[in-house]
């Protein structure tokens, strides 16, 4: 029996892995839910799986899941409060398994404690890989944590690259591999015609044609920057060189990723795309589980397509090249300016294309503090404070609007 634990479970991952869980009630016990806002729903989840504990951000978040529960039958969980209790919560003794599926890199320092506490991790948030690789997969390594990646495309990867019953921390890439094929939809904008984008409101870049997801990840499909954010988590989940990871432009979304072999060969993962699919492969791993997903009809599909990335159109992906290039230091201001840029998108204080702007301007004042590579998680915090008040500043300067 696997006690998961599910950080960020009011999410879409966090919705997604519930549905996976609850079809297979002898394998899966749920023991921990955490929400940092959605309260109501993070309480209706706790009833229905009988959750032991809940974590949620302050004491008026706690008062109102008292309320909130008050109305449901059963033993109220545990309700524990703030950044530190979903950090002990990763790494409770009772818990075997943790979704790390909160957005952004709020959700390191519970994925890494879920490392060093040796867990299962099922890792969808790529943010903490971006923002601190080196010290993620250590930990996983020292600690004989399990990692098993969720995103689509990693979990694509993984499963066309050989590996044991056991899911490790790789420091070379896998013998016979030459390259790793990240395929990407190209989001709502691929045929948009430029002078269009700078006019794109926040409810048209939500719009994925295929994919159903977080606001944030569904702005970065948007500007391709998810892509270039994929590019640095699989350097990191498959020890892989920048020049080895090739992104492949696939409007239909149903071959996942590929894995290029020295004799020729090419091996891809396809399916629906439903993240449940994925999800059920990092809990039952080393064996298949249903997930709900229906089958693929690819003579319906008819057709698959492929086509070269434009990179004059995403700068956002040239720049993520560019920042795994030139060292983690970069790679935590793109992913911290980023997250600034999407969320003053959201909020409709800067345009579409200014969120390129604010990234690139952001690495460019930042540079000169990107000499060494940062050695604990205070490091990595500290930089993506410094990088988030830089974008912040760039955010209010009305050129950019
Ligand atoms: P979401 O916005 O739907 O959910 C995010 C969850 O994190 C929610 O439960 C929210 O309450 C919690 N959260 C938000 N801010 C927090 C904070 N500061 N502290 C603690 N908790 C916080 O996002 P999502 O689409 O489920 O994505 C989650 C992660 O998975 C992201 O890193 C995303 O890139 C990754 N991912 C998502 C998909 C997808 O299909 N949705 C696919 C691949 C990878
Ligand atoms: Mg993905």
């Amino acid at each position: 029996m696997q006690s998961v634990c599910i950080l960020g479970a009011t999410g879409s991952i966090g919705e997604s892995t519930l549905d996976v869980i609850a079809r297979h009630p002898d394998t899966f016990s749920v023991y921990a839910l955490t929400a940092h806002s959605r309260i109501e729903k993070l309480a209706d989840q706790a009833a229905r799986t009988g959750a032991r504990v809940v974590v949620v951000p302050d004491d008026a978040a706690a008062r109102q899941f008292g309320q909130v529960w008050g109305r449901s039958p059963g033993a109220m969980p545990e309700v524990r409060v703030g950044a530190q209790a979903l950090v002990d919560t990763a790494a409770d003794a009772a818990v075997t398994t943790v979704m790390a599926a909160i957005v952004g890199a709020a959700g390191l320092p519970s994925a890494l404690a879920a490392a060093q506490a040796g867990k299962r991790v099922l890792l969808a948030n790529k943010e903490a890989l971006v923002a601190a690789g080196n010290l993620f997969m250590q930990a996983v390594r020292d600690n004989g944590a399990e990692l098993l990646p969720i995103d689509s495309e990693h979990n694509a990867i993984f499963q066309c690259l050989p590996h044991g019953d056991r899911a490790s921390a790789p420091t070379a890439p896998a013998r016979g591999v030459r390259r790793l094929v990240l395929t990407a939809s190209g989001g709502p904008f691929r045929n948009t015609p430029l002078a269009d984008l700078a006019a794109v409101t926040p409810e048209q870049a939500c719009a994925h044609p295929n994919w159903s997801m977080g606001r944030k990840i569904s702005v970065d499909s948007a500007t391709m920057l998810n892509k270039g954010l994929e590019v640095i988590e699989a350097h990191w989940l498959f020890a892989m060189p920048a020049d080895r990871i090739q992104v492949l432009v696939h409007p239909q979304s149903v071959v996942h990723s590929m894995v290029e072999y020295d004799d020729g060969s090419v091996l891809a993962q396809l399916g629906q795309p439903d993240m449940r699919t994925p999800i059920a492969y990092g809990l039952g791993f080393p064996n298949r589980i249903a997930s709900g997903v229906g089958l693929l009809d690819l003579a319906a599909k008819g057709r698959l397509d492929f086509e070269a990335p434009d990179f004059d159109r995403f700068p956002c992906l040239r720049l993520s090249f560019d920042a795994l290039r030139a060292g983690q230091g970069a790679c935590i201001a793109l992913n911290a300016a980023n997250e600034v840029a999407v969320a003053q998108f959201l909020d409709r204080r800067i345009s579409f294309m200014a969120i390129a702007q604010v990234i690139d301007a952001s690495l460019q004042s930042l540079a000169s503090s990107f000499g060494q590579a940062p050695a604990s998680l205070e490091d990595v915090l500290a930089l993506d404070r410094a990088a988030r008040a830089r974008a912040e500043a760039l955010c209010r300067r009305a050129a950019l609007y």
